[in-house]
């Protein structure tokens, strides 16, 4: 998709600091983090959300992907992993992303 952010991103056209990568996947730091870690993990390809009809070797891409962000983030302790779908939902880039959150104590609050 020519206009993209995350397209771009997975392109290599707009700089990211990339936490992991595969020829499937790209994980990053979200510019604007909500936690200490705020990682987005992202499919190459463009899907618009959950819901586009994702593949299942990318969602299985994917996963791997919240396990390397993991490791290599050190959340052994634990963490969440957050998709909005939807303008309601507050998605306001609209190529399919996992936000992984973490490194401090996330509380009960909003599941
Ligand atoms: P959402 O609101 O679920 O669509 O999440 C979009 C996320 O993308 C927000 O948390 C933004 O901070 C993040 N974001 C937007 N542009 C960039 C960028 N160039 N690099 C990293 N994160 C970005
Ligand atoms: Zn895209």
């Amino acid at each position: 998709m020519p206009d993209c952010i995350f397209c771009k991103i997975a392109n290599h056209e707009i700089p990211s600091t990339i936490v992991y990568e595969d020829d499937k996947v790209i994980a990053f730091d979200d510019l604007n983090p909500q936690a200490p870690v705020h990682t987005l993990v992202v499919p190459k390809a463009h899907y618009e959300n959950i819901i586009d009809g994702v593949p299942g070797d990318v969602l299985e891409a994917m996963a791997h992907a919240v396990g390397e962000v993991a490791r290599a983030k050190g959340l052994e302790a634990g963490f969440r992993v957050i998709t909005n779908t939807g303008a309601a939902a507050g998605q306001t880039v609209m190529h399919l992303h996992w936000h992984v959150l973490g490194g401090r104590d996330l509380g009960e609050g909003l599941v």
